[in-house]
């Protein structure tokens, strides 16, 4: 395949943009190489610059689970754009996504809608700090939760791609209440808890991790943490920014029946447009202003084409609940598919998967955590990027990242990408 005018878009870009890219992963520094500009996008297909056909299984990182301009979502943006498109006041879209979005997650009565994943997890953490009177947050290493101060410590995502532990810029106050426990590990977390008694106001998690490519928790992880922040006084936070309205129709927290006390969204949630959001049972989500002490806004939070957008592709999931299944289907026959290629052809592999999230691991052990995660062969993952560049398939280029699966996704473009993956798995 030719990019020849995506190179010179990017050439361009560079002079005008840091590293030509509005968010650092999309630089193609973890795979080498220019990045593809794309054009436009229809179903399960990017069509770039260049004139080339890529099927897509970044998807804009998660919120095109229905396909690229998805005729409901694009009809309720075009629709609600001719009424006016921000007023700082508010409107009865607003009431009715939330409704839709409490009625389909378990265990929250109220959600407030912020712009991005990141404002989500930075105003939940706020919250229960507040709530808790506490200062001190529980992560894991590897889990990305956005680029605010208190997350950039060991955060997955672009972050590991670039070798970045601990962004320059965050303070040394900030990260010192940032304290890090080890996914799939119980026992990092009880250390914790015993060396900063009342101290710690909430354990935040990627409930299943997707920001060191896709890792379950074990049976048990969950729970182990719900109790661990029972017995402490601690909040728990599940950070469904990349889970939420994907693996199911209420998250991780219907999926695994596991409580969490504040949940994050982004992504699916905005249906392609700029939203994010955390909820939460009354008694916690009423310590915000202008009710409670807490402080949060948002000149554009609850933005009306942001509203149209996500409601259309709520009700969507909502009322066609099946989705999730196909999705899981869909990933699985993936799985079986790309597990018979990678075995065939001598790649040494572990695969990991929940629902419509998968990740190829290019490792010989269990990859169950950020120091398994990072024990994968790199340049073998790098082979393979181009190598399914090449065949028109475009997954995320690090080999820190989920592939998220769309519903768009035909089974002859899945037939497609086994067999790319088996060509190009012959010259590893
Ligand atoms: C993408 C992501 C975020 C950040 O969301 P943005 O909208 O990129 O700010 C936070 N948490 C998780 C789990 C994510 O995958």
């Amino acid at each position: 395949m030719q990019y020849q005018r995506s190179s010179k878009l990017f050439a361009e870009a560079e002079k005008v943009i840091p590293g030509g890219v509005n968010s650092p992963v999309r630089a193609f520094k973890g795979v080498g190489g220019t990045p593809i500009f794309v054009k436009s996008a229809k179903g399960a297909y990017l069509f770039d610059e260049d004139g080339n056909k890529l099927i897509d299984y970044i998807n804009s990182w998660g919120p095109m689970i229905l396909g690229h301009a998805h005729e409901p979502v694009i009809k309720a943006i075009t629709e609600r754009a001719k009424l006016g498109t921000s007023f700082g006041m508010p409107t009865e879209l607003e009431t009715k996504i939330a409704e839709l979005a409490v009625s389909m997650v378990p265990n929250i009565d109220k959600i407030r809608f912020v712009n991005s994943g990141t404002e989500a997890c930075m105003s939940a953490i706020r919250l229960a700090r507040g709530y808790t009177k506490r200062d001190k947050i529980i992560k894991f290493a590897g889990c990305y939760h956005g680029h605010s101060d208190s997350f950039l410590i060991q955060a997955g995502s672009g972050a590991s791609t670039f070798g970045i532990p601990n962004s320059p810029g965050v303070t040394q106050g900030t990260a010192k209440d940032t304290l890090l426990a080890h996914y799939n590990n119980l026992d990092s977390v009880r250390e914790l808890f015993e060396n900063n008694k009342n101290e710690i106001a909430a354990i935040i998690v990627e409930p299943v991790a997707g920001n060191m490519g896709c890792i379950p928790p074990q049976k048990g992880f969950l729970e182990g943490l719900r109790s661990l922040c029972d017995d402490n006084g601690a909040l728990f936070i599940f950070d469904e920014v990349m889970t939420g309205f994907r693996l199911a129709k209420g998250g991780v927290q219907e999926l695994y029946a596991v409580k969490a006390d504040i949940v994050c969204f982004g992504k699916v949630i905005g249906g392609g447009l700029p939203v994010g959001a955390f909820a939460a049972r009354n008694e916690i989500m009423n310590y915000l202003a202008p009710l409670g002490p807490v402080y949060q806004a948002g000149t554009l939070s609850g933005n009306p084409l942001a509203m149209a957008a996500g409601l259309a592709m709520l009700s969507e999931l909502n009322v066609h609940a099946s989705i999730f299944e196909r999705l899981d289907e869909k990933t699985a026959y993936l799985e079986n598919g790309i597990r018979k290629v990678l075995t065939q052809n001598g790649v040494v592999f572990t695969i990991n998967r929940v629902g419509s999230m998968i990740s190829v691991h290019f490792n010989e052990t269990p990859v169950v955590d950020f120091e398994t995660a990072k024990g994968g062969d790199n340049e073998m993952f790098k082979k393979f990027f181009h190598g399914l560049l090449n065949e028109g398939v475009y997954i995320a280029p690090s080999a820190y990242e989920t592939w998220f699966i769309t519903d768009a996704l035909s089974y002859a473009d899945l037939d497609f990408t086994i067999k790319a993956i088996d060509k190009v798995s012959k010259t590893l």
